[in-house]
């Protein structure tokens, strides 16, 4: 990660709204903004408030809220800080993500400590009050000059009311320099032809209705705004023409950044601010990254057995974390869902054949269980290269125990708590937790490498921290049976002794992880692990060392 002093005497806050429709892609915007502000030499980070009452969304089903990101101070939080730090390549934290369950969590925990002396408890001034202490922490901390606050949700809605009053309130506070960037839809007629901006300015109705004026509107659209629209949009809602800025659907979040560039979105919003700057931007290494995306020299296909395979966001940090592999080695990688319900072992060779890697998801509870441990069977007896990741790595321990072993139904305790061979079993500081949220292991914990084993290669060093987000482990009873048999536990936790990583020696390359390696990847620095097992899938040979 690299850290820049920061230029500012204060910290500038800019926020970002959205309007007419919500998966318009605030967090790839605020995401891009960040970067450009980065690569002009400002240090930045990105904040993402999200409406609704759950504490995180660490309880909330995938299919609900997409992937649960992992900090490695061990917040679960909105995937939106994962593209944060895939961006900027710079770490966040708990501070990063708030709820409107945490604004009133802690509101009621003061109310209760007698804090509010007797006053009535309102929304406002005292939620607002907590969401503004929110949004300043991070400023506070004096180590930004800017911090981007994503307000989630859609202007208009109930829910998002109070984070748009604190927006409102912000502005006139004299010692805070701020600016809204609202994110809208300009929609295509096909019909008539024509691109319309009445959604947006409607949109901006509703945000003055509030009483926030926006700065800057970025439209998304599927075709260029001509010159007419800008100005359209320019008149009818209260902004100068350089303030409307067009954001085309592109192919890659990742080319978003270039065309933010292009749109001159980061000068818009540094004048605004009335920051000095120079020209210079140093976007070299993106704009690398970005070309080598588009002109792959090879092509894979990985198989990523899971069970949310309809939903691309259940699995975004896995998926990203491919693409910068991808890019790494010049590769295009094709990730291919594949349900475990629908895998067992008279189909998987029919299923799985055409691939060149398999990638067993993470998860919870017993359904797709027997159909991923199909996947890693096939995968072991076909020298497949293979990355399990937490519950896949599990189910990888239970498919050897079983198979090569000869431990006869041998599970984990999370599926079967009668199993003769509890090969992974609950972790005993889990046994008295029965409070659902926050309680996993949670966040960065230290991992030792075994010297001369592929991991220790593929990372070359010998200590590394990873984060976490899990409730069962490898159970050490067994180890010595494992070793002996060829499964290697070659990454420890030093502390407890937690079997983290392991390898079979003899398979060209095939590792189970107990942490989340796909939480740790970003452009800058794609991960070690995902790098040389796209390298193994493309049939290269030679190790890259991180
Ligand atoms: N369900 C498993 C556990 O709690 C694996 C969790 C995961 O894959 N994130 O240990």
């Amino acid at each position: 990660m690299f850290f820049r002093e920061n230029q500012l005497a204060k910290a500038n806050y800019i926020f970002v709204t959205g309007g007419v429709a919500s998966s318009l892609g605030k967090g790839i915007i605020s995401a891009s903004l960040a970067k450009l502000l980065q690569a002009r030499g400002f240090t930045v980070t990105i904040q993402k408030l999200d409406p609704y009452i759950n504490i995180d969304p660490g309880t909330m089903n995938p299919y609900e809220h997409g992937e649960c990101y992992v900090t490695d101070d061990g917040a679960e939080t909105d995937l939106d800080l994962g593209h944060y730090e895939r961006f900027l390549n710079i770490a966040t934290s708990q501070a990063n993500n708030v709820t409107t369950g945490r604004i009133y969590q802690s509101v009621i925990d003061k109310e209760r400590r007698g804090e509010y002396l007797g006053k009535t408890v309102q929304v406002i001034p005292h939620i607002t009050d907590e969401i503004k202490r929110s949004i300043k922490l991070l400023g506070e901390t004096g180590e930004y000059d800017f911090v981007i606050t994503e307000i989630g949700g859609t202007v208009g809605d109930i829910e998002s009311l109070p984070y748009i009053e604190a927006v409102r309130q912000m502005r006139w506070e004299m010692d805070i320099k701020c600016l809204v960037i609202h994110l809208t839809l300009v929609p295509y007629l096909k019909a008539s032809g024509e691109l319309k901006t009445k959604p947006t300015q409607h949109s901006v109705k509703v945000l003055l209705e509030a009483g926030v004026q926006p700065d800057i509107l970025v439209c998304r659209t599927e075709r260029h705004l001509s010159k007419d629209i800008r100005n359209k949009v320019a008149l009818f809602c209260n902004v100068s023409y350089e303030s409307v800025i067009e954001s085309i659907d592109a192919k890659s979040i990742y080319d978003v950044p270039l065309l933010m560039r292009d749109e001159k979105l980061d000068e818009v919003v540094l004048k605004k601010l009335e920051v000095e700057y120079s020209g210079e931007i140093d976007l070299d290494s993106w704009i690398d990254f970005s070309e080598k995306l588009k002109n792959p020299k090879s092509e894979v296909r990985i198989a990523l057995v899971g069970k949310y395979v309809e939903l691309n966001d259940a699995y975004k940090s896995i998926a990203e974390s491919f693409t910068h592999a991808g890019g790494s080695n010049e590769c295009n990688v094709i990730l291919s869902r594949i349900h475990s319900e629908e895998i067992n072992d008279d189909n998987v060779e029919e299923l799985l054949s055409s691939f060149n890697g398999i990638l067993v998801a993470p998860g919870f509870g017993e359904r797709g269980i027997e159909g991923k441990i199909s996947a890693i069977k096939f995968a072991r007896e076909n020298g497949v290269p293979f990355l399990g990741i937490c519950l896949g790595m599990q189910c990888a321990v239970i498919e050897f125990g079983r198979n090569v072993i000869g431990f006869k139904d041998a599970h984990s305790t999370e599926i079967n708590p009668a199993t003769k061979y509890p090969v992974i079993d609950i972790m005993e500081e889990q046994k008295k937790i029965t409070i659902k949220g926050g309680t996993m292991r949670l966040g960065a914990y230290e991992c030792d490498l075994v010297e001369g084993s592929k991991t220790y290669e593929y990372y070359g060093k010998a200590q590394i921290s990873e984060r976490h987000r899990h409730r069962f482990e490898f159970n050490n009873k067994f180890l010595k049976d494992y070793n002996k048999a060829g499964m290697k536990a070659v990454g420890i936790n030093p502390d407890g002794g937690l079997v983290e990583i392991i390898e079979i020696e003899d398979h060209p390359w095939f590792v189970g992880v107990q942490f989340h390696p796909e939480y740790k990847s970003t452009v800058a620095n794609p991960h070690p692990l995902f790098v040389n097992f796209v390298r193994a899938a493309v049939g290269a040979a030679e190790i890259v060392t991180h």
